[in-house]
């Protein structure tokens, strides 16, 4: 049933009493490109660009950068993108940025700490970006990966635009940032809330880990209560506020999001269907009271439960 509904609704992401939630693809290698241009969205939330150099020696020059990023934003053209600065690190190591010499490689010199050990590495993609972005009709915005302090931000904000990047944003991946989301949010633009890493460290829980996924679960209410603050003080600032990890494939958490006050969506493109498909069918209202809900709950799989029992 919930197939057939998904193939009915197409468009821009909104709820049945026509509150918009953007619905965007998230995006790695590029022979995922031409799928994610073709799906139903409204641009990708979420491009990891690391993935494209997970294999490499020796960091790409800007000149080949330049070029990869350019397919990206030319396929989306009129749409926007979402690039992630590199994120390299534990689970995603980039043998030019990971020196390999750490004891807890997930807590060490990763994601945007790596910009300032290197500064050089940052600068060309940024300026790669910067090429790309002023050849094509794409909406560049620029993100961080593992932002821990609004300082971070605001520096990260600075380097953006000093590259001419008129939209650079933080991610929130570590519990201190979703504590203190007013100040990043005064810092930068947007936050985009990575799901699959503040799991991870709020849970201090490995990601990588099988056997620890029942406290990986994004439906955990001390994990929902940080996107509830993170979502409200971005709001109170007009800022967007994005969730691009797992958690936004799930119809039935989607609902839980938006009812927190995230204002954008972003998944895996062959998950979009159903998330529409499923907001089109609840109020806001609904959505804040399966958030109330959620939030009450004991434990991840109550809250489930709670929300499956209430939509179902
Ligand atoms: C996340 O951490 O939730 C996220 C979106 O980034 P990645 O999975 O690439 O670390
Ligand atoms: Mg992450």
């Amino acid at each position: 049933r919930r197939r057939e509904r998904a193939g009915r609704v197409h468009g821009p992401g909104r709820t049945a009493d026509g509150h918009p939630v953007k619905l965007l693809a998230n995006l790695g290698a590029l022979q995922e490109l031409s799928s994610a241009a073709a799906a139903d969205c409204e641009g990708v939330g979420l491009f990891r660009t690391e993935f494209l150099y997970l294999d490499r020696a020796e960091a790409p020059g800007l000149e080949e950068q330049t070029a990869a990023y350019r397919q990206v934003f030319d396929a989306f053209a009129g749409r926007r993108v979402v690039v992630r600065t590199l994120d390299a690190g534990a689970d995603k190591p980039l043998p030019f940025v990971n020196a390999g010499d750490e004891q807890n490689p997930a807590l060490g010199i990763r994601g945007l700490r790596t910009a300032a050990r290197d500064p050089e590495l940052i600068d060309t993609q940024l300026a790669a970006v910067a090429a790309a972005a002023a050849a094509s009709g794409a909406e560049v915005w620029v993100m961080a990966p593992m932002v821990s302090v609004p300082r971070e931000a605001a520096d990260f904000a600075a380097r953006v635009r000093a590259h001419g990047l008129p939209v650079a944003g933080a991610m929130v991946e570590v519990p201190a940032a979703a504590l203190r989301a007013g100040a990043m949010a005064d810092a930068c633009d947007f936050l985009s809330i990575g799901t699959n890493d503040l799991a991870q460290y709020t849970f201090a829980a490995d990601r990588t880990l099988g056997s620890l996924a029942a406290l990986l679960d994004p439906w955990q209410p001390a994990l929902l209560d940080l996107v509830r603050m993170t979502a409200e003080e971005g709001g109170r600032r007009g800022r967007p506020v994005g969730v691009c990890g797992e958690a936004a494939a799930d119809p039935l958490l989607a609902l839980v999001l938006v009812g927190l006050g995230v204002t954008s969506l972003s998944a895996a493109p062959s998950c979009l269907g159903e998330v529409r498909a499923t907001l089109s069918e609840h109020t806001l209202e609904d959505c804040r009271a399966l958030a109330a809900l959620a939030l009450a709950a004991g434990d991840a799989q109550s809250a489930r439960a709670a929300v499956l029992d209430r939509t179902g």
